[in-house]
């Protein structure tokens, strides 16, 4: 398909970190300077996941306070329902903006606020991904775990677990996600998007929905079996992979395989303004460079449905226009 036409396409996008999806405008804004987009963009010679993550100081320092997370909300609905948009489910990290003052609960209800003030404007619906932090203390990730959990079914729909993941395996994150299912909080964990695809095992063992990227069972058939069987979702964000070298270039890229496969494959930016990316335009990558056909980026915006956790109406509306789409 034609760039323009991938643009219109209804979409629905599951993985997307909200600080590094803020425009250069609001950034700008809030820093009282005019930002360049060297400062907020990975480069193009970007060597690792590490040196990708140092690109979100700048971003974070903009939600900082009830009014900036709000706006931050309202800024990323509005960038996304761009590309038609009709569903997102946007992660972030609250503990990087709680602070006294302004608590996690408050952090949450101000950008539920702002992105309630989105959709009003602009039709995207979403709902909030909490994302426990890797480097983090367990006990301050279960705080926030539990006050996330007064919003379940209110904006929020689940956990995460984002942040180094070749530092911190997932075998340390197993009794809080143990928590956070005695919590009723379901969740989604990034694993195996740095070389480890125990990580993915032990991710879905543990009962995660939906694996971030999950680049690591590549070649290995046994847990990409687990992962089909138990109709685990896989997020995939091929633009941002390359970037932080998930694998060693396009041609080790998975997406062929993972598709043919028969695994829930979805496509996602990870990072709009970072990876300087829109769903648009992974999907006309992927299309170029993988040989992906109209009818499977079709088949994988309705995979982005069914494994998403929009309330049923919800679903099927898209699901709809998704099909009658021309
Ligand atoms: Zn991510």
């Amino acid at each position: 398909m034609e760039y323009e036409k991938l643009r219109s396409m209804p979409k629905v996008e599951l993985h997307c970190h909200l600080d590094g999806s803020l425009s250069q405008t609001f950034i700008s804004r809030e820093l009282g300077r005019e930002v360049d987009l060297t400062e907020l963009q990975v480069a193009y010679g970007c060597r690792s996941l590490k040196e990708y993550l140092e690109k979100f100081d700048l971003p974070i320092r903009c939600l900082q306070t009830e009014k900036s997370v709000r706006e931050a909300g309202y800024d990323f609905i509005r960038s996304v329902a761009a590309e038609n948009m009709k569903y997102v489910e946007v992660r972030f990290a609250p503990l990087f903006s709680a602070h006294e003052g302004f608590s996690t609960e408050q952090v949450i209800e101000a950008l539920l606020t702002g992105l309630e003030d989105g959709r009003k404007d602009f039709g995207t619906e979403s709902n909030v991904i909490v994302c426990a932090m890797r480097h983090q203390p367990e006990e301050e990730n279960l705080a926030m775990f539990k006050a996330a959990r007064t919003f379940l079914g209110e904006g929020v729909c689940c956990g995460d677990l984002a942040g180094d993941e070749a530092a911190w395996p997932m075998k340390n994150f197993v009794r809080l996600f143990g928590e956070a299912k005695k919590l009723g909080l379901p969740f989604v964990i990034h694993a195996g998007e740095c070389g480890s695809a125990e990580n993915i095992r032990e991710a879905v063992e543990c009962g995660a929905r939906r694996i971030g990227h999950g680049i690591a069972m590549k070649g290995h058939p046994e847990i990409i079996r687990l992962v089909k069987d138990t109709g685990t979702g896989v997020e995939m964000c091929p633009i941002s992979n390359l970037q932080t070298k998930a694998v060693n270039g396009p041609e080790e890229y998975p997406m062929r395989e993972f598709l043919d496969q028969g695994l829930l494959v979805t496509v996602n930016t990870d990072n709009r303004t970072v990876s300087n990316t829109t769903v648009s335009r992974e999907l006309l990558f992927i299309q170029k460079t993988y040989g992906i056909h109209d009818e499977e980026v079709r088949r994988m915006m309705e995979n982005a449905v069914e494994v998403s956790f929009a309330d049923d109406s919800v679903k099927d509306r898209i699901l709809r226009e998704i099909r009658l789409w021309k």
